[in-house]
């Protein structure tokens, strides 16, 4: 393996957690400290040179701004460091789509920036947090690995933190890619990219926020009415993403509320509670009628990562905002 030195920012989650016990089903996340963590790879024999900052130790169930402003200003650091060849964030795999894809929007994409998780607790049995660390290291070390934006390593896989989601609630191999399958397969010995870099020299989509705003999630049901909408209004929602059925579908009370915030200048964005598949502008739903924007390949949480991004640089207009989703 390479020599070259990496900064690794931690967060918590599963890849730190501790059960107590090789056949225990409870743990917590977040428990083993970074340096701990990295005397381990260590004794694995990955010869990097790993440099660790602690940026955090929970479940990632629990991060959000204040992590994220540590996170974007240590890579910002580590990226303007001659010295440095690239990231890793070790992060809970819960909301590991969301921080992957909120850093892919506003860090140019030059040095490599890789998330990796576990989803099994470092003292289970079959535990499958060195073996993703160690093939972060491979990744990162890389002399293909930059310019293409920022990734996560799960299950032997390397995929874009815009195509991630979470798929499986417990399984090693929990990620999936849509609508891009992987860019590589990873082991511990071998890297096999499927493609070149897309993005080299490609420069942040958005500047980094000074805050962000208060957007939430509606997975719609069926019989659901108005209400649900009138009470994410009433406590500031500055922006909603519904969760629909389907290609992003609701009961007509629910789109009647919807289009009315949207007439009011709250943005609405339709993704889909079903895994996988795009939802298109104007297929059942009148978005140009309505002033919804269609979220397309973005499942529900990398919408409303987009959607805050987009209310906190200033956007207001329905079709420059659906641009943003046509391309993310
Ligand atoms: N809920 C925890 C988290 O996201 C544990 C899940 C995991 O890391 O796999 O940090």
């Amino acid at each position: 393996m390479s020599s070259s030195r990496i900064r690794v920012l931690a967060t918590g989650g599963t890849i730190a957690g501790s059960g107590g016990s090789a056949f225990g089903s409870g743990y917590r996340a977040g428990q083993i400290g970074i340096d701990d963590m990295l005397r381990e790879v260590r004794s694995l024999g990955v010869e990097a040179e790993l440099d660790p900052v602690e940026v955090a130790s929970i479940g990632s169930q629990d991060i959000g701004w204040s992590e994220w402003d540590r996170l974007h200003s240590e890579i910002l650091r580590a990226q303007a460091d001659d010295s440095i060849a690239g990231v890793i964030v070790t992060h809970g795999t819960d909301t590991a789509e969301e921080t992957a894809y909120l850093l892919d929007l506003t860090l140019d994409a030059g040095k490599p920036v890789v998330l990796v998780g576990a989803m099994r607790p470092a003292d289970a049995v079959g535990s499958d947090g060195m073996r993703n660390f160690a093939n972060a290291v491979r990744v990162v070390s890389d002399q293909a690995a930059g310019g293409r934006g920022v990734m996560l390593v799960m299950g032997d896989t390397v995929f874009a933190a815009r195509d991630i989601r979470k798929a499986a609630t417990s399984s090693v191999d929990a990620f999936r890619g849509f609508p891009r399958g992987p860019l590589a397969r990873v082991t511990p010995t071998s890297l096999d990219w499927f493609g070149p870099p897309d993005r080299t020299g490609a420069a942040a989509r958005f500047a980094w926020p000074d805050g962000l705003p208060r957007v939430a999630i509606l997975i719609a049901g069926a019989g659901m009415d108005e209400k649900p909408v009138e009470a994410l209004l009433g406590i500031g929602c500055k922006g909603i993403v519904l969760a629909g059925m389907g290609q992003g579908n609701a009961p007509a009370r629910v789109l009647d509320a919807l289009e009315k915030a949207a007439k009011a200048g709250v943005p609405i964005v339709r993704s889909s509670r079903v895994d996988e598949g795009l939802v298109d502008r104007n297929v059942e739903v009148d978005d140009d009628a309505r002033g919804f924007i269609a979220a397309r390949a973005l499942g529900p949480a990398k919408a409303r990562v987009l959607l805050m991004l987009l209310i906190a640089s200033g956007m207001t207009g329905t079709a420059e905002m659906q641009a943003t989703f046509d391309r993310p």
